[in-house]
């Protein structure tokens, strides 16, 4: 086993915006986009209270065939508009290697998702595009499953790659997937790489995004990535977990009080 082994941890600088290096990156926004007014309203709402980058996806990978796909090349033109607006970056996912370029086009990150991360000639695209990934870990991998799959893109000549622990599948039935919490700590052993939370998708559960986006930040993660929605039990997407902005408020309320314990920049 051969992991890519610098000793310094990586830090990115996007835009003037940096991770890696103790400052807590803040993304937030819908699940999807859904409109012009849906994505602006949203990003003024975060941006408001301290998110620095702006999510939403375009391009949906959806369980079920019969479900809403996303809105496509449009909603990655409302998302980067919205995004310039407020003063924010923007990240969106890309499902398939004949969009790296489109959705390159117009994202600060290009996001690939738990369901793609063994889709290697996904991450061996993203590798040869050059704007930073998230990989987020798929609900079934290792640890070492997990850092292979980064490999793939630093491979291809991308070394701007951050990892998400977005939840994996358990026995348990009461949240959407179990936040794997242990994984920042042991992540930060063995890579160089910044490492953040998906506190959203690790739960399924409103009311338990807060207390899991404090635990991260507790753990050292770089950052977390959350779901708010102005309307959160109208979201087109994954409405049970969306929190509304009072909450991502009160939430960033927390977030503030814990960076001055735990000695990081927010
Ligand atoms: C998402 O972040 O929009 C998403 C689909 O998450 P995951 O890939 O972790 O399920
Ligand atoms: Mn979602």
């Amino acid at each position: 086993m051969k992991y890519n082994c610098k000793k310094t941890r990586s830090v990115f600088n996007i835009k003037g915006r940096t991770i890696g290096d103790g400052q807590f990156m803040v993304i937030a926004g819908p699940c999807s986009v859904e409109s012009q007014e849906q994505i602006l309203d949203i990003a003024r709402e975060v941006s408001t209270s301290g998110a620095t980058v702006l999510r939403g996806s375009a391009f949906k990978p959806r369980t079920s065939p019969y479900d809403f796909q996303g809105m496509g090349a449009e909603g990655l033109k409302f998302l980067q508009l919205a995004a310039n607006k407020h003063n924010l970056l923007c990240i969106s996912e890309v499902v398939n290697t004949e969009d790296v370029a489109l959705v390159a086009e117009y994202v600060d990150i290009l996001q690939v998702g738990s369901r793609n991360m063994h889709n290697f000639s996904l991450l061996k695209a993203v590798g040869n595009a050059r704007k930073p990934v998230l990989l987020k870990r798929g609900f079934a991998a290792t640890y070492k499953e997990f850092l292979l799959a980064a490999e793939y893109i630093l491979g291809h000549g991308n070394n701007e790659v951050i990892l998400c622990e977005r939840g994996i599948r358990t026995f348990e039935t009461h949240t959407r997937n179990t936040l794997d919490i242990a994984a920042v700590p042991i992540l930060r052993e063995l890579t160089h790489l910044p490492i953040i939370v998906d506190p959203s998708h690790g739960t399924g559960l409103r009311n338990i995004v807060a207390p899991m986006a404090l635990a991260a930040m507790a753990v050292q993660a770089d950052g977390i990535m959350v779901e708010v929605h102005t309307t959160p039990d109208e979201s087109i997407t994954d409405a049970q977990q969306a929190i509304s902005p009072a909450m991502f408020a009160t939430m960033m309320d927390g977030l503030n009080k814990m960076a001055a314990v735990v000695n990081v920049q927010l």
